[in-house]
């Protein structure tokens, strides 16, 4: 008779510890295990270089916890897995959920292609989409009212790794190239807790792109480095404002990743039907000046800059950028969307499409459309300093404090472009798009 195993399948969990999934399959392998990661070509091809470099640091990570033991394939899952789960004999494969667009067609299609049963344990989120409903047995539009209940529902404790696993091993790809200090579980858990020590001030300054004091936690949340579980168990152990508001951070990204397993569409189409007629103006050089960092409004230019030179923007920065390229550019929500997916290392769909639609005003949970940011103004509030704008426009250097804002009032600066739109012009012009489709 075949020795029992089971595979597990990581994807967006790559991690040992809190790992529900992995647990599930080590008791249905009893204890002989082949972990795979499948290198989706459909996946690969649209991920911009900073998230495959971090992938590919995150799996030499995993597979180096595994003993090297990470067989990695490329190719369509449906086949891929399949096809492991026969070579080795499972008795089950084992999965965490994944509630996006594409991962529930192409676990539908993993499914209906295995042989044994396909397990599914667990969510990258501290409450998985779809849990969490009304009084009324339907999902909450708003926010507010979400978090509430979110809070009042709770949450799991994290569990232990795994203890003794024997990993199984079968022909596979080559890992894919890449280095990141900041990648992989372990890392993730330093920097985590080293954050923690700190958190108490997240709720004075995590607004303030010139202090960089946010956690930076989105890049191992995208890829399950670390589960909010583990992150939610030791915040309850820390009684401070900032704890709190960082763990309603947290709970806003249970919401997008909510919004969007209910309304699939809105990955890329507004959830208010309305903004469908709005007017928008194709993306031409403007958009090029957007994405370059090269609009003459420094705050808008340090955050553009950043992304592209970093893979990461700090919140405030994402969404005064992504206002300027909707409310004064009058560019559509989806090719900045499409943008920051292609350059952030954090880039995730539910909390990528939902933020925008937040800023475009056209999400369930919508910002007055009306409340439009004011790109000198919010770069004088949130970097009072300007050191922010100076880090990332060398251009401004010469400009101290917070003259950097506003160069055109400081004698101009070298090589640094003019504004390419007249902010209350495009204001006004937005606020008359936005009346026609009222
Ligand atoms: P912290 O301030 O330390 O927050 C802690 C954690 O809370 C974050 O790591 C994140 O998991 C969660 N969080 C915080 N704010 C939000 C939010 N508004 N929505 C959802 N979750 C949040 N976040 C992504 O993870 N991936 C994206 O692709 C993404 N795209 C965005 C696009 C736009 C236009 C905007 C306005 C926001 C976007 N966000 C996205 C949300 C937010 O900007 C980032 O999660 C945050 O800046 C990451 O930095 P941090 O980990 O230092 O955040």
């Amino acid at each position: 008779m075949r020795d029992v195993t089971a595979v597990m399948w990581f994807r967006r969990d790559l991690r040992l510890g809190d790992n529900p999934a992995l647990l599930d399959a080590v008791a249905a392998g009893d204890g002989q295990v082949l972990g795979i990661f499948v290198l989706d070509p459909l996946l690969w091809e649209r991920s911009g270089a900073a998230r495959r470099t971090h992938l590919a640091a995150s799996l030499r990570s995993l597979s180096k916890a595994m003993g090297g033991n990470l067989v990695v394939r490329r190719g369509d899952p449906a086949q891929v897995i399949p096809a492991v789960a026969e070579e080795i004999g499972a008795r089950s494969v084992h999965i965490g959920a994944d509630h996006g667009p594409y991962g529930q067609t192409r676990d539908g299609e993993v499914e209906g292609s295995l042989k044994c049963p396909l397990v599914v344990t667990g969510s990258p989120y501290a409450i998985a989409p779809g849990r969490i409903m009304n009084q009324q047995g339907r999902p909450y539009q708003v926010f507010t009212p979400y978090f509430r209940a979110w809070l009042e529902h709770g949450w799991r404790q994290p569990c232990e790794p795994p203890e003794q696993v024997k990993w199984l091993s079968v022909k596979g790809d080559e890992l894919p190239d890449g280095a990141a200090d900041d990648a992989g579980e372990q890392a993730a858990l330093d920097n985590w807790r080293a954050y923690l020590d700190d958190v108490a001030r997240y709720d004075d300054e995590r607004n303030r792109p010139d202090l960089d004091s946010t956690s930076r936690m989105s890049i191992p949340l995208k890829y399950g480095e670390l589960h909010p579980r583990t992150m939610l168990a030791d915040l309850a152990r820390k009684r401070s404002a900032g704890a709190e508001a960082y763990r309603r951070q947290l709970a806003w990204r249970d919401f997008c990743a909510d919004l969007l397993a209910r309304n699939p569409q809105a990955a890329w189409k507004p959830l208010r039907p309305e903004f469908e007629r709005m007017q928008y103006d194709e993306p031409g050089a403007l958009f090029d000046a957007w994405k370059e960092g090269r609009t003459g409004y420094p705050f808008v230019d340090a955050g553009m800059r950043q992304l592209a030179e970093s893979g990461f923007v700090h919140n405030r920065v994402r969404m005064v950028v992504a206002s300027f390229l909707v409310k004064d550019l009058h560019v559509h929500w989806k090719y900045g969307a499409r943008w920051f997916m292609q350059s952030l290392r954090d880039g995730d769909l539910a909390s990528n499409s939902l933020n925008w639609q937040w800023v475009a005003g056209c999400g369930a949970d919508a910002a007055p459309y009306f409340r439009i940011f004011n790109p000198v103004g919010q770069g004088l509030k949130f970097d009072p300093d300007g050191e922010y704008v100076r880090r990332w426009v060398p251009e401004l250097r010469h400009l101290d404090g917070k003259n950097a804002h506003e160069p055109w009032k400081n004698g101009g600066a070298d090589g640094y472009p003019e504004p390419v739109v007249d902010h209350a012009e495009a204001r006004r012009e937005a606020l008359r798009r936005y009346d026609a489709i009222r």
